[in-house]
């Protein structure tokens, strides 16, 4: 049932000082970005929060840009954002990939990748890009600023090391080479939450493969890399990875679709990167 916006409250800061301020002194406050997510718990009635931040006016936290050989995407950036930009485009191609498959366009306008992430569903698009690119979650509190590594920021299943009194601000990610490949399974091309997603990075002697909706969080698959950076062949690697991942049956797919299709993603990513 849809619930009431009634004795709900907004607070609206006109700085990201301010919002980090307001986290500290008048918390807890939910973070709100596009909404997107939100809005659906609204809609399910199943938000019990009453006390919200908005983030939106935030620009500061929009910004993509490379520093000291740095790719950094304010966690504010819209997968539209992402898709537009020239400097995702050539240093993350498989996050542009990413961006173009999540919902539709009115999503891509709105949805966040700070809310993707924060969000901590384990069928968001954009978490095994950032797994895969070995990125860094940058995250601000009122008392200063910490980089996670993107392995270490899921603790479980949609839990994550944030503070409430922190924001994720930015993610931070290394140059890479080698091949980059992203590919999501889901019921339909369009407006359809994955069943499988497969991002990585194809360099001889340092693959990185990740997965997302395998698992309760996003996941290396590292028995796999290892095989393959040691002279695995396709099928072998292929075996590895249905070893190695514990799918879940749910209302979406059953846990064998799931094996198999993961399989099979990584046998295309493998024979187009190569
Ligand atoms: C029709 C539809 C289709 C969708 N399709 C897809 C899809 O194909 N793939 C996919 O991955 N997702 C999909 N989504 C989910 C959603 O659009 C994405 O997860 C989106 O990236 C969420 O971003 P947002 O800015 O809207 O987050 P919000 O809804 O504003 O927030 C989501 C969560 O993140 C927290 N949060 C937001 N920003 C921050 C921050 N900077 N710091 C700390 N916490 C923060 C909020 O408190 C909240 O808990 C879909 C949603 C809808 C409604």
């Amino acid at each position: 049932m849809q619930a009431s916006i009634a004795h709900r409250d907004l607070l609206e800061p006109r700085s990201l000082g301010d919002a980090l301020k307001m986290l500290r002194d008048e918390g807890p406050l939910t973070p709100l970005a596009g909404c997107t997510d939100l809005y659906v718990s609204l809609n399910f009635g199943t938000l019990k929060d009453t006390r919200f931040l908005n983030l939106w006016r935030l620009n500061t936290m929009r910004a993509i840009e490379v520093r000291k050989n740095m790719l950094s995407i304010g966690a504010l950036a819209t997968f539209t954002d992402i898709v537009r930009s020239p400097l995702v485009r050539k240093r993350l191609p498989m996050l542009v990939a990413a961006a173009r498959e999540v919902g539709g366009v009115q999503i891509q306008n709105r949805g966040t990748i700070g809310g993707n992430v924060a969000n901590a569903s384990p069928a968001g698009d954009s978490l095994p890009v950032l797994a895969a690119a070995e990125a860094s979650v940058v995250l601000k509190s009122a008392a200063g600023r910490r980089r996670i590594p993107f392995d270490a920021f899921y603790t479980g299943y949609r839990a994550t090391v944030r503070r409430p009194d922190e924001l994720i601000v930015a993610f931070e990610i290394p140059a890479i080479r080698g091949r980059q490949w992203f590919q999501k399974v889901g019921t339909r091309a369009a407006q359809a939450i994955s069943k499988v997603v497969v991002a990585g990075v194809v360099q001889p002697g340092a693959t990185r493969i990740a997965l997302g909706s395998v698992a309760p969080t996003v996941v290396r698959a590292r028995r796999t890399e290892a095989a393959l950076d040691e002279g695995a062949t396709v099928d072998a690697a292929q075996r590895v990875l249905m070893d190695e991942i514990a799918p879940i049956d749910d209302i979406r797919s059953s846990a064998d679709y799931r094996r198999r299709v993961a399989a099979n993603l990584l046998g295309k990513m493998l024979r187009q990167s190569r």
